[in-house]
């Protein structure tokens, strides 16, 4: 038997560091370094500050382009922008309609005319008890 699904899954890709990183995954801050080197003069990048400090090359630890990790926190901050405001709008729908089942605005009314009838009461005790006298 086998276990492989040709189910069609919406193809979302992973990045192994999205926006503008903050720390390295191993546990170091990252720094922002200008780049010296000829191909990329003057080039700002983010570094992880071991590596930075080590002088590594050819290593895994963090090294992105800061003009990269800014397209692309633009990006994600786009996406995230435009599902919020699916959420606000649904969410818009959803208070429409609880309102539409509560019937709200016809309480309101009740409450006027209680409080209204307390009022009167008192006024008439107190205008017996001063007619008394
Ligand atoms: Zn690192």
């Amino acid at each position: 038997m086998s276990a492989a699904s040709s189910s069609t899954t919406d193809g979302r890709r992973r990045i192994r560091t999205p926006g503008i990183p903050s720390r390295c995954w191993c546990g170091v801050d990252v720094t922002e370094i200008i780049s010296r080197t000829n191909p990329n003069p003057y080039r700002r990048y983010y570094r992880c500050l071991f590596a930075a400090s080590q002088r590594l090359e050819n290593d895994n630890h963090v090294l992105k382009w800061v003009d990269e990790a800014f397209t692309d926190e633009i990006q994600q901050l786009d996406y995230q922008v435009r599902m919020l405001e699916e959420e606000v709008q649904s969410l818009k729908a959803t208070i429409r309609n609880e309102g539409d089942i509560r019937e709200g605005p016809k309480k309101m009314p009740m409450i006027k005319i209680s409080g209204g009838c307390v009022l009167l009461t008192i006024v008439l005790v107190v205008g017996i008890m001063m007619y008394k006298k």
